[in-house]
């Protein structure tokens, strides 16, 4: 059986940062006193192919590496409970994440809202960059290795996988969440840490579309999520579908009580409403749903506007709809707000093209007097919502009370670490689940090198 000092039980953000700080520090310590420095044996455990897949998928393969917010501005992204990851976030924050990628060969650009992606806009560049700086001697990497057990032995840990055991004295699980199940994260790190003793907290997707009442025909919603393969268009979803919206706000209503509100861009796809603000607002409506609660979605159409300042350019369109009729059909056409015309003049003004038909068909009382109204309150029921297999994140994960901040140890077992989705953190999209993984990967790391 091959004996190691470290085990990294997944090759992904985590396990693969894990590894890279095992290296860093290395590096900076022989430099600092060459002699006499030994090289840890270290061991990590893929079970896909190659390491990474999932990094390759993020930020539409562009992979949204980080983001430019300090502690203050990047902990209120962070949930259940952000305080969990400041000591990790001190010890990698994000500008050290950014100096350590530059310093490795990958060249980073900073975008729209802080973002940090690589300057070439390619994520798997990123999994290269970190694959071939652990690479090279210094931790052995386990590809197609798919760790089946991992039990505690008064020597270590004795880790049972497809390819034979492995031992080691320490080891840290970073095998992600349910999200994506394709790319390997299949929730296995949560099996191996109930059977070490751990609780893990109910898990649920996050970072994901909701499904309003009658987007899809014969929605069934037992499971409460709901997969890919039972999902057929409505009239009304089918003329949404592709929908972009700009600039508009959406709050999220849970049994009449608005709780949180968001301003930004929506789409409407073949997966229900996304897009950054409904991604935002997920976490709590995916978990009021499957608490049972009523879960509403309000989008107001014109947030720059007030109810009056609408009304009042309804008024303006109305006088140039006469104004022009008038000339064209000297007084010979009926101009006023009970018309069904008039009406839809006024809707290809005031909403995209695509919005008319669904928008009438969301309304059956609509009228010229009551337009502003609804395009302040366009209402939606959520019923559903999309699983694993096209969520973001997953929420909840390995008990944050069993494990130390300081280090990411777990407090039940000595020597077995956690880093990553597998634990109870998540956090909203702009670079922050990454930056997670990086930030406890290190700490981990950090800790089961002393
Ligand atoms: C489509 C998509 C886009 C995203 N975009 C972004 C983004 O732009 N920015 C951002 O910050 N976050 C993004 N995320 C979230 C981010 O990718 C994850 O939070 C992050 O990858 C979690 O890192 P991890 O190492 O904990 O888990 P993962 O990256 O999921 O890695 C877990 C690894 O463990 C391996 N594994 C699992 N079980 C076993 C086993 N039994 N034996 C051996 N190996 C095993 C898996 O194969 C996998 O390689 C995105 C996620 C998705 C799905």
């Amino acid at each position: 059986m091959e004996k190691y000092q470290i085990a990294i039980v997944g090759g992904g953000a985590a396990g693969l940062f894990a590894a890279a700080f095992a290296v860093k520090s290395f590096k900076e310590k022989s430099l600092s006193s060459p002699s006499g420095l030994t090289l840890p044996h270290i061991i990590l455990l893929e079970k896909e192919e190659r390491c990474g897949r999932k990094i390759n998928i993020t930020g539409k393969g562009c992979c949204n590496i980080t983001n430019t917010r300090m502690w203050d501005e990047f902990s209120p992204h962070i949930h259940p409970q952000a305080n969990f990851l400041k000591s990790a976030f001190f010890g990698m924050s994000t500008s050290d994440t950014i100096n350590f990628f530059e310093s490795i060969g990958l060249p980073l650009t900073v975008e729209r809202g802080q973002r940090v992606y690589p300057k070439s806009m390619r994520a798997a560049d990123v999994t290269k960059a970190l694959i071939d700086y652990i690479s090279g001697g210094l931790v052995k990497i386990q590809t197609s290795c798919i760790v089946e057990k991992i039990e505690k032995s008064p020597d270590g840990f004795s880790i049972s996988t497809n390819r034979g055991n492995v031992k080691s004295d320490k080891v840290i699980i970073t095998t992600g969440g349910l999200s994506y199940p394709a790319t390997g994260s299949t929730g296995d790190g949560y099996k191996f840490a109930k059977s070490l003793g751990h609780s893990v907290e109910k898990c649920f997707p996050s970072l994901t579309a909701l499904i309003p009442k009658n987007y899809f025909k014969d929605l069934k919603t037992e499971e409460n999520f709901c997969a890919a393969s039972e999902r057929t268009f409505s009239q009304i979803g089918k003329s949404l579908n592709g929908l972009e919206l700009k600039n508009v706000s959406a709050q999220l209503m849970v049994n009449g009580n608005v709780i949180q509100e968001e301003f930004g861009d929506v789409d409407f796809t073949d997966g229900g409403i996304e897009g950054p603000i409904i991604f935002r607002v997920s976490r709590k409506g995916v978990e009021n749903i499957i608490n049972g609660q009523k879960v509403q979605l309000i989008l107001d159409l014109k947030p720059a506007l007030s109810l009056q300042q609408i009304n009042a350019r309804i008024e303006r369109e109305m006088k140039s709809l006469s104004s022009v009729v008038y000339g064209r059909y000297q007084a010979s056409n009926n101009i006023n707000s009970s018309n069904p015309s008039t009406l839809r003049y006024l809707l290809r003004k005031m909403l995209p093209m695509q919005m008319i038909k669904p928008f009438i068909g969301m309304n059956k009382d609509l009228s010229v007097k009551n337009l502003a109204e609804h395009l302040k309150y366009l209402e939606f029921d959520i019923v559903s919502y999309i699983g694993y297999d096209r969520c973001v994140v997953t929420s909840g994960g390995v008990s944050l009370k069993e494990v130390s901040h300081k280090t990411m140890e777990s407090r039940l077992v000595k020597g077995l670490f956690f880093a990553g989705e597998v634990l109870n953190l998540d956090g909203d999209t702009g670079g922050y689940n990454l930056q997670t993984a990086f930030s406890t990967g290190a700490l981990a790391m950090q800790n089961c090198l002393l």
